[in-house]
């Protein structure tokens, strides 16, 4: 077992042998359209694949442009006849609190199945994934009565009022990081504004979505009001971004595919766009900052979620006076890190997603290595089957290296030295990506001046990956635009319709 992991890991990744079993049968595996689980058109099917073994999990209908298409048709008849949009914003409310209330009922099923399709650790998909997809439901829930327009005394003998709308059709195409997260960041925000929504999953994880799309119908979402059509990104995400009738379309994934959205958008009906994409995000070590508490932190940000987290601190900036101590400690911390089968208790380092991902992560570390980089602790795959990867640390990594400039989306953390702070601010926004930064001080002027200084979408001071449903998300730069989370994802549903009528006879004209 695991003959190529040199660093102490072989004992936990025995664990990676013993995948439990699914503790719930997989219910469903169709399209979601009209409220109907139904056949692809075309019959074809996909395999989606449990990554902490290779194994077949399901096979699941595979939607194609056709699919897409009778998906849309649903969504805007729901929007056009039916009862959704016409419900006032308490009742959509009452309804999405309910689906809150079905998914915590579900919430052993709901994260087994996670962790099945996705590989996290079950711990995480129970009390991060889920928990965080209630908040953010419930949240959104508790504004939807309560945005409201403005009125406008004109300056002729006129009023004006304001009044938010729904978009109509909203497309979704979503990534398999965080599959439950990302299916109701999208889906909460366009139901409570009133709109249809049509949601491709990833196809490596299709399976969260197609359960929550049955306790949304369950909760009263109406049929034709939320489609899930699985397939893959360039037949079945694209024909969304390029779909004529589809009103919005919001991204979440890759900067290279995010292109090919806003091209699609642009080349169809010049549809608006929201993209959160990735990220290459500094994460800065001052010499004044607790050491272990910093190490703590640095590990987190990057191993969380096996590095597959557009946020991860991906590029590790630590001052140089406590370089060398830093490093010791972060290897020492990473070795201890329990790879293994993601069912069971106390593991918290699962498979990557897939084999290309894998892969992907491999290669990075063979270029690391390549380009004269320090391999310090990790640096292998582990085990015969799935797709385990050793945390890995490089030091000694310069700006321009492979694994200082790309998002590798796996659990590889660079460590990067540093002097002063006006070096360091330049050369943190020294990337096309803008996503987030954290700074690690106790020195709250030089805390403030980066904050102000990255051209990011989100600081974190002294923490690392505190997200919260009520603080908007997204990104500058490369990393994107338009925001998630708070108001600000609601009101992005919704368009602003200006009304003006003559005040005929009125003392105030
Ligand atoms: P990753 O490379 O990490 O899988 P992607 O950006 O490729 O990230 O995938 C995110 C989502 O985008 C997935 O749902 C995927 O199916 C979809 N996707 C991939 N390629 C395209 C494309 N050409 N058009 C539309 N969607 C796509």
């Amino acid at each position: 077992m695991a003959p190529h992991s040199k660093d102490g890991h072989d004992m936990h990744a025995a664990a990676a042998t013993n995948i439990q079993p699914a503790g719930f049968p997989i219910k469903y595996t169709k399209l979601f359209i009209d409220g109907e689980f139904v056949d692809a058109i075309s019959g074809k099917t996909f395999q989606s694949l449990n990554p902490s073994t290779g194994e077949l999990l399901a096979s699941v209908a595979e939607a194609d442009v056709a699919d897409v298409d009778k998906a849309v048709k649903a969504a805007r008849k729901a929007f056009e006849e039916g009862p959704w949009p016409r419900l006032s914003g308490y009742e959509r409310g009452r309804i999405l609190h309910k689906f809150a209330d079905l998914l915590e009922q579900n919430e052993d099923e709901l994260a087994h199945l996670e962790t099945l399709d996705n590989g996290k650790p079950l711990f995480n998909s129970k009390y991060m994934d889920v928990v965080t997809g209630v908040k953010c439901i419930r949240m959104i829930a508790g504004w939807a009565d309560k945005v409201t327009g403005q009125t406008f005394k004109l300056d002729g003998p006129y009023q004006g009022i304001s009044v938010y709308e729904p978009y109509g059709v909203i497309g979704a195409i979503i990534p398999w990081n965080f599959p439950i997260i990302m299916f109701i960041v999208k889906t909460a925000s366009s139901l409570a504004a009133g709109n249809s929504i049509v949601v491709k999953p990833a196809e490596q994880t299709p399976l969260t979505a197609l359960y929550m799309a049955a306790l949304a119908k369950q909760a009263g979402v109406p049929n034709g009001a939320l489609n899930v059509v699985p397939g893959f990104g360039p037949i079945a995400g694209a024909s969304i971004a390029s779909h004529m009738d589809i009103d919005k379309v919001g991204f979440i994934g890759s900067t290279q595919v995010g292109r090919l959205i806003m091209e699609a958008a642009a080349k169809s009906n010049l549809k608006p766009v929201s993209l959160e994409l990735g990220g290459k995000s500094p994460l800065v070590i001052c010499e004044d900052a607790d050491l272990d508490t910093a190490v703590e932190i640095a590990n987190g940000s990057l191993f969380f979620n096996m590095g597959q987290c557009c946020t991860a601190g991906g590029r590790t900036f630590v001052q140089e006076s406590i370089y060398e101590a830093f490093v010791n400690k972060a290897i020492e911390k990473a070795k201890k890190i329990v790879i293994g089968d993601p069912f069971k208790a106390g593991v918290e380092h699962g498979p990557q997603v897939d084999e290309k991902q894998f892969k992907k992560t491999l290669d990075y570390i063979e270029s690391g290595k390549a380009e004269g980089a320090r391999l310090l602790t990790g640096g292998h795959s582990v085990g015969k089957q799935g797709y385990f990867i050793e945390p890995t640390i490089f030091s000694d990594v310069k700006d321009d290296m492979k694994i200082a400039t790309d998002e590798i989306f796996g659990p590889v953390m660079s460590i990067l030295k540093f002097k002063t702070l006006d070096e360091l601010i330049k050369r943190a926004n020294d990337s096309k990506y803008g996503l987030v930064a954290s700074i690690l001080t106790k020195d709250i002027d030089v805390a403030h001046k980066f904050a102000r200084s990255l051209r990011v979408g989100t600081v974190w001071i002294n923490c690392y990956h505190v997200y919260d449903q009520s603080v908007p998300f997204g990104g500058y730069k490369m990393s994107g635009f338009g925001r998630e989370n708070g108001l600000a994802s609601l009101l992005s549903h919704m368009q602003l319709k200006s009304i003006i009528y003559p005040l005929k006879d009125s003392p105030w004209h």
